[in-house]
């Protein structure tokens, strides 16, 4: 029995049905992304986790328990929403004891939490500030650190990041995943962005109009996406149409279908252990540091390719006519 049960979950709003037969397992400790685009439904399956919204059927069971129909304060799960949530007329030392004063316990024991979280999270000496004193990625530390004082069960995180910038964004979400893992909580983590997901999670649930599509590691969502939405969602895509007889540039690949190459599966020459070879004309270079995009037309589609830079190698000038090769073992159906 896994430790966090999604079972059957759906949520309509009057005629529209935003989350659809929704299933997940969730061990403890592990840390799940819900990816989607906008408006897929992942703020509604995470509202009714910690029971701000209530399903209109289906269960959300925690070490066996049903919590359906229990409020959130009887819940023991921590939240943090995108926006900064903190209390304002509430010190950063208050507004990480607020759940634990809420439930009555000792001063003293709220002063040594508040005073391990705020170590925890690295502001051990901000204690008495506002929240309008701190930058945005302080104040989403606070707030995950209010959501961690209770001890809760299970850690909800809603875009946590979107309104940081980017710099902040990335340390964040690395500070997050250590302590994470360092408390060893359950955690569910929402995000539309696919490089986010794919950098901290043990899984990634990936959403589509209220359905969960796939599930899987990042290495399987992006190595072996199970639907054309998750193949076109997560990472860049390449797609070949085959000719009429099912072949691409003489190699029977299967009629009737598409397939799609990442960016790193095309090699610019002929690679050892290719078997597709793509006349090819460079488009445009992008020189990214470690890796050069380019973008070439071949085969009728214009398609990105990375390189790795080599100092002693130039990459090719745009307009350069190049041959690309590929492996059909790499390929993605669609
Ligand atoms: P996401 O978080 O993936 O962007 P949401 O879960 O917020 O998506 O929303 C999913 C869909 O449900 C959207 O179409 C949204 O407009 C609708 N929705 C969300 N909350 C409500 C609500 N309280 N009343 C009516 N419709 C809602
Ligand atoms: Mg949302």
């Amino acid at each position: 029995m896994a430790f966090l049960e999604i079972s059957h979950l759906e949520k309509s709003f009057g005629a529209n049905r935003v989350v659809k037969d929704f299933n997940l397992d969730v061990d403890k400790g592990e840390f799940i992304s819900l990816l989607g685009p906008s408006g897929c439904g992942k703020t509604t399956v995470l509202r009714m986790v910690a029971g701000f919204e209530n399903p209109s059927s289906g269960a959300i069971r925690i070490g066996g328990t049903d919590l359906v129909g229990k409020r959130p304060n009887q819940r023991n799960i921590g939240m943090v929403f995108q926006a900064y949530a903190l209390f304002p007329n509430l010190t950063v030392a208050e507004n990480v004891g607020f759940g634990l004063k809420i439930k009555g316990a000792p001063r003293a024991e709220i002063d040594r939490r508040v005073a391990e979280m705020l170590a925890l999270i690295g502001l051990p000496d901000l204690g008495g500030r506002y929240p309008f004193q701190l930058s945005g990625g302080q104040q989403q530390r606070v707030a995950l650190a209010r959501a961690l004082a209770p001890k809760p069960q299970v850690l909800l995180l809603d875009e946590p990041l979107s309104a940081l910038d980017a710099k902040v964004r990335v340390s964040l979400r690395n500070e997050i995943r250590a302590i994470q893992r360092e408390l060893g909580i359950t955690t569910i983590f929402v995000t539309h962005d696919q490089e986010e997901a794919l950098s901290i999670s043990d899984r990634i649930v990936v959403m589509n109009g209220g359905i969960a599509d796939q599930v899987g590691t990042p290495f399987e969502i992006y190595n072996r996406p199970s639907t054309r939405f998750v193949a076109h969602f997560v990472g860049q895509l390449n797609v070949f149409s085959t000719d009429g007889a099912g072949n691409l540039a003489g190699v029977q690949l299967g009629a009737g279908r598409d397939f799609a190459a990442r960016p790193e599966a095309l090699h610019l020459g002929r690679a050892p252990g290719t078997d597709i070879v793509l006349p090819a004309r460079i488009s445009e270079v992008h020189f990214l540091g470690s890796v050069i995009r380019l973008t070439a037309d071949a085969a009728g589609a214009r398609v990105s390719l990375d390189t790795f830079n080599r100092p002693d190698v130039p990459p090719p000038a745009i307009g350069t006519d190049v041959e690309l090769s590929l492996s059909s073992r790499d390929l993605i159906p669609l």
